[in-house]
């Protein structure tokens, strides 16, 4: 039995987070699995009651589980909150707490939303299927000394990029592993040429990749690498890179698929439970209107089958239900461009849920 938190949040989170449990309902049904879900109160909705966007109950709940799967947080409501009370709190909390020090996201194109993509059709050779693996515990965000001071009369800032080896070395573990799953092709991107930190990771890189004979490396610099992501973005399989590379090129892989709501994401570590999300936020401006795209967060699910659970057969089945629902022509709202047949968002979950049950 798979215990699994569920974090609906704000906005959109809650309908999203029905249409993928949903289908984690019918992977229950299809392979005889038995997963117990618990519903946990998170962002602005608990701000709301509980006075804090990350009560102490759901990390309770979140620590005794076996995966989370996370909808979205945020919203007008709480946008001009101090930092420790905004709902967003929460998410960079729980990764904290988790000693979540992994974010993978995939950028793949599905070839029924190839129109939807912003590149022009002669650019897309083939389908592209990019793994993103971004650290998410050093560099910049977090190195010391770090802040604003009147120096001389002029306003001076200061941020810091710091890593140590243990940092680059796991992650860089994590990132052979996955490689070794997809088509066995990492490309680690630095700024070697420039930054000390690159050099020191590009070193480590090296070393780690002797562990990992089967899977082949290359390196590349991070703005080469944003140019090739929209020059010729079937050439890559898993890229590793740090945290503000990885922030920046993530978005830009992620805007190659053709819309934010069929993207997913997942925040790991050595020690479960590890963290599932749509990497969109909360969307207030249609909330509640059926509006939402629930894939994002289906895929989600998706890979908490394959990442937690080790359930590879149910994770590659949920894609194909998806695959299928593009290809027949079924749309959200956010996809509406070329959309033959305009679903809402339960409609959509329904509709890969049948997909998923009856494919054999
Ligand atoms: P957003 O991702 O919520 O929305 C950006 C645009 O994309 C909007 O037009 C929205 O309607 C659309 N969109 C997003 N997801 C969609 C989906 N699944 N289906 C259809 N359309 C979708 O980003 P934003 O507007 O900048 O932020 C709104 C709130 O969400 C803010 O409070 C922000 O801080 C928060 N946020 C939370 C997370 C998170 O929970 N991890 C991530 C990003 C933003």
């Amino acid at each position: 039995m798979y215990n699994i938190a569920i974090l609906p949040g704000d906005g959109i989170g809650p309908e999203v987070i029905t249409e993928a449990r949903k289908i984690l309902e019918a992977v229950e049904q299809k392979y005889g699995v038995v997963m117990n879900f618990s519903e946990g109160a998170v962002g602005g909705t608990a701000l709301d009651v509980f006075r804090t966007p990350l009560p102490e109950a759901t990390l309770q709940l979140v620590e005794n589980s076996d995966a989370v799967l996370f909808g979205a947080v945020g919203g007008p409501k709480w946008d001009k909150l101090e930092t420790y009370l905004r709902p967003e709190q929460a998410i960079l909390e729980l990764r904290k707490q988790l000693r979540l020090y992994a974010n993978l996201r995939p950028a793949e194109l599905f070839p029924a939303l190839i129109g939807a993509s912003p590149l022009k059709n002669k650019l897309i050779q083939r389908k592209f299927d990019i793994l993103i693996v971004r650290e998410l515990t050093g560099g910049l965000y977090y190195g010391k000394p770090k802040g604003m001071k009147r120096v001389d009369g002029k306003l001076e800032a200061v941020d810091t990029m710091i890593y140590n080896e243990d940092q680059i070395e796991r992650v860089a573990h994590t990132a052979f592993m996955i490689a070794q799953n997809k088509k066995k092709h990492l490309t680690s991107v630095d700024k070697a040429n420039v930054l000390e930190t690159s050099r020191l990771w590009r070193d480590v890189v090296e070393r780690v990749s002797m562990n990992y004979p089967d899977v082949e490396l290359s390196h590349m610099y991070v703005d080469n690498c944003s140019m090739q992501l929209i020059s010729r973005p079937e050439q890559f399989d898993v890229i590793l890179t740090e945290n503000t590379f990885g922030d920046i090129l993530s978005d830009e892989a992620g805007a190659l698929t053709g819309s934010l709501g069929m993207l997913p994401s997942a925040s790991i570590g050595d020690n479960k439970p590890f963290i599932y999300e749509p990497i969109h936020g909360s969307a207030p401006d249609i909330a509640g209107k059926g509006k939402a795209n629930p894939i994002g967060c289906i895929l989600s699910a998706a890979m908490m089958l394959e990442y937690s659970f080790g359930f590879h057969e149910a994770a590659r089945k949920v894609k194909s239900a998806v695959e299928k629902a593009l290809d027949m022509g079924y749309r959200t709202y956010d996809m509406f461009a070329d959309a033959k047949k305009v679903v809402t968002t339960a409609e959509m979950g329904d509709i890969i849920k049948g997909f998923l049950i009856n494919d054999d």
